[in-house]
Formats: C-alpha cells, sequence, structure tokens
C-alpha cells in the first residue's frame, strides 16, 4: 500500500474490497501501482472514469459492488496525460461523456482560467475525479451504505510519469 491513511488489507483473502472506477485509455498500472491485487478489485472502466448515475452499466456494477460483495472502498481513479479528458476540447467523445464534460467544463472554468495548457488538463483531470466522487456520494443506495457500514469514497490520480497515485481529499470542494 502506498498511500497513507487507506488500508486495503482487512478483507478475506480474495475477497474484493474495491470497487475501482477507472479511465478506458488509461496505462492500466494505477492499481498495481497501489499495490492492490486483481483480486481485490471489481473494475469499472470507461471512459474519462466517469460514473453515469443514469447508465445500466455503471448502476449494474456498483449494485454488485456494494450490496452482494459488500466493498469497503470505491475509488474514482484519473490519469494525468488522458487523451479523453481535456481541459479545452472533447476529443470525438459522444454522448453522454461529451454532454458530462462539457457540462463540467463550463461549471470549473474559473478554476481553469489562467492555467497553462497542460496544467489546465492536469486540474480538469481532478476536477473530473472529484465531480464524479461527488455524483457517486449523491446516489442514495451509496449514501446508505456510507452511513451504515462505512462505505468509504477515494479520489485519486495516477500518474504515469512517476508510476504513483495522487490522492485527492474529498474534503476538496468538488467542481459544483
Ligand atoms: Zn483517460
Amino acid at each position: 500500500m502506498t498511500l497513507p491513511g487507506l488500508d486495503f488489507s482487512q478483507a478475506e483473502p480474495s475477497q474484493p474490497q474495491v470497487l475501482w472506477i477507472g479511465c478506458s485509455d488509461s496505462s492500466f498500472e494505477e492499481i498495481a501501482a497501489l499495490g492492490l491485487r486483481a483480486d481485490e478489485t471489481i473494475v469499472l472502466r470507461n471512459i474519462g472514469n466517469i460514473f453515469l448515475s443514469d447508465g445500466p452499466t455503471c448502476l449494474s456494477t456498483g449494485h454488485y459492488a456494494l450490496h452482494v460483495v459488500k466493498v469497503k472502498h470505491v475509488v474514482v481513479c484519473g490519469h494525468y496525460g488522458c487523451a479523453l479528458v481535456k481541459a479545452d476540447s472533447n476529443v470525438g467523445l459522444g454522448d453522454p461523456w461529451r454532454s458530462k464534460l462539457d457540462i463540467l467544463r463550463s461549471e470549473c472554468g474559473a478554476k481553469l482560467n489562467g492555467l497553462p495548457a497542460d496544467d489546465r488538463d492536469r486540474r480538469f483531470v481532478e476536477l473530473n475525479v472529484l465531480a464524479q466522487m461527488q455524483v457517486l456520494a449523491e446516489i442514495p443506495e451509496v449514501a446508505a451504505a456510507i452511513h451504515s457500514r462505512g462505505l468509504k469514497i477515494h479520489g485519486m490520480v495516477y500518474n504515469p510519469t512517476t508510476n504513483k497515485v495522487v490522492r485527492l481529499e474529498a474534503e476538496e470542494p468538488a467542481a459544483h
């Protein structure tokens, strides 16, 4: 485990304890970079690690992870250098991803203005992760699991240059 304050090692062996929401075009190395084993995770990937609260794949995977497996952690993990989550443009994305990111851009524009291009993209990746944490926290069954059994939601960004995962503080104001 490389991140302080997180302990993913309390479950039974081979019992998945993490629902991992990652991006489709990451290097797929971020889970290993955290020291997690494949059998400890239920992985949901889509473009831009966006949790679609009205999408059947996200909802069914989330329901399975939360209510059948009863994972203890949900991790939303973006990655720097993402080809899909860009501060200034959609790269051929269709809906609902295009509209979700367009809305986020409009909401957090003030936080991006004045930053150099690379920093804008990096910050936008972080803001997107924070936004997805907020989306998750507002889903009634997720909120119930947080309240009843201490489910935790974590926001992280993988840096492929350093092979490290940066943890985003949940207390940081989300994008909207
Ligand atoms: Zn990506």
